[in-house]
């Protein structure tokens, strides 16, 4: 996503490194590019114009600074324009003052509503709430099955229409979800409604009358990031017919040029509040416009890094971990368990993606998955618990022994051990306070 839309902002940015002063032409070529750029990636026109009317005069009107030089003083005013079109500040779920919260989806069939469902009634779980997903999308066949699926791998109650629960009538299970929600204490029902592959009359019928019989506190609009241009349309369509209060942006893992997710906020008015990224249930997250303005000008996305790192890492392990580190006592043990977490927070080359700078190596990236952290698993494997926790005690011959051992070459022993030396040295600046090293702009 948004690949790029990434290298060309990228460069017109590079137009402009060196240059001591902005003159107005410097500006109008670099605001050109990036109308062009975001022309390229569906943006809709509306939405560029204001952009690059809101840059262009910023630009103008900047002050010379001697903190930034012009190219970042330029990366920065895009980087707050596009939080703005991204929507400003994070939109929580606001939660209704007696339970329960009801949270209905929206949005065309494949849309990703169902999966959807299942990963907000994990996510809510695992913030503390007791969830019930009720399956009102009686229109797709196997909807209600996929629903039911989809809330066990979630570990989530599941309100299917059976008689009594008014089979066949979505508006009546909508009802009788609320009820049971009720007498079974459950604090959230999420609604999934059904999708039509393109927008029509009774599909928003049924939407705007399951939602006036379960006054919802909340209305997701569910729509696929890969839509391009139709997006708006949709969106706009959604909006008149059964209003929403907040948007989920699904498949951003695509390779789609991102252009929904760039419109959509200002195209409705209406902001964006999650976004999924994968098939995966814990492929899913609270949506923050600044973080997603600093991934696409590629300035890393720390922030999400760390909140992933945190869910991955054991906090007593954390602690553990950072006193060892203090005392410069990092060994192959702890890299080792560093590289398990890792791999619990999701695809190395995702990770890895986050990270400021990264976006000029994502061949290289590409080529580091889990494949490759299941050979380096095993390399360490092979070593002996005192090479482990000293590796400096890891001479020619034991790396001979240990390349034997792993399957591996010498080479790949080398690599690694040089690889943990380098992780240990940010580990230990980063644990004497030092920050994250060579991460541009994450002070303060
Ligand atoms: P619904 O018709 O709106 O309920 O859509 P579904 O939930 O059935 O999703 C349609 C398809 O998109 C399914 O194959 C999902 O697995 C897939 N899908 C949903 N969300 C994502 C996502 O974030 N990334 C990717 N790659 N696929 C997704």
């Amino acid at each position: 996503m948004f690949d790029s839309l990434q290298d060309r902002l990228q460069s017109a940015f590079t137009s402009l490194r060196g240059k001591g002063k902005l003159s107005p032409a410097d500006i109008d070529a670099t605001v050109r590019e990036i109308r062009l750029a975001l022309l390229e990636a569906d943006v809709a026109v509306p939405v560029v114009r204001d952009f690059v009317a809101s840059v262009t005069e910023r630009a103008n009107g900047v002050e010379v600074s001697k903190a930034l030089n012009p190219a970042q003083q330029v990366i920065k005013i895009v980087n707050d324009e596009l939080v703005t079109i991204l929507g400003g500040e994070t939109r929580r779920v606001r939660f209704a003052k007696t339970a329960p919260t009801v949270i209905m989806l929206a949005g065309l069939q494949g849309a990703g509503k169902t999966t959807l469902a299942g990963k907000l009634g994990r996510w809510l779980k695992d913030n503390g709430h007791s969830p019930m997903l009720v399956a009102c999308d009686l229109q797709r066949p196997n909807a209600v099955q996929q629903l039911e699926v989809v809330g066990q791998q979630a570990g989530v109650t599941v309100f299917s229409p059976e008689p009594g629960n008014g089979v066949g009538n979505p508006v009546a299970v909508a009802t009788a979800s609320i009820a049971e929600a009720r007498r079974t204490l459950h604090d959230v029902v999420v609604v999934d409604t059904a999708g039509r592959l393109g927008i029509d009359a009774e599909l928003m019928k049924q939407a705007s009358d399951i939602r006036d019989a379960v006054d919802p506190d909340e209305v997701l609009f569910v729509i696929d990031s890969m839509t391009g241009q139709d997006a708006v349309q949709t969106a706009q369509a959604f909006a008149d017919g059964v209003d929403f209060t907040g948007v989920v942006l699904t498949k951003l893992d695509g390779d789609a040029r991102g252009g929904a997710a760039l419109s959509v906020r200002q195209v409705t008015g209406r902001p964006i509040m999650f976004a999924s990224s994968g098939e995966k249930l814990t492929d899913f997250d609270v949506f923050h416009p600044d973080r997603m303005a600093s991934r696409i000008l590629d300035m890393g996305d720390v922030m999400t890094l760390i909140e992933q790192a945190e869910k991955a890492f054991d906090a007593d392990e954390a602690a553990k971990a950072a006193e060892k580190l203090a005392g410069g006592a990092f060994t192959l043990n702890d890299f080792l368990a560093q590289l398990e977490a890792i791999s619990k927070m999701g695809s190395m080359s995702k990770m890895l993606g986050m990270l400021p700078g990264m976006g000029q190596f994502k061949d290289q990236i590409a080529a580091l998955d889990d494949k490759e952290l299941g050979k380096i698993k095993a390399i360490i494997l092979s070593m002996t618990p005192a090479e482990r926790e000293n590796p400096k005690m890891i001479d020619g011959s034991r790396r001979a022994r240990i390349a034997a051992g792993s399957g591996r070459q010498v080479s790949d022993v080398n690599q690694l051990v040089t690889r943990f030396f380098d992780a240990s040295k940010m580990m230990q600046q980063m644990a004497k306070g030092g920050g994250v090293p060579g991460m541009p702009g994450m002070q303060g």
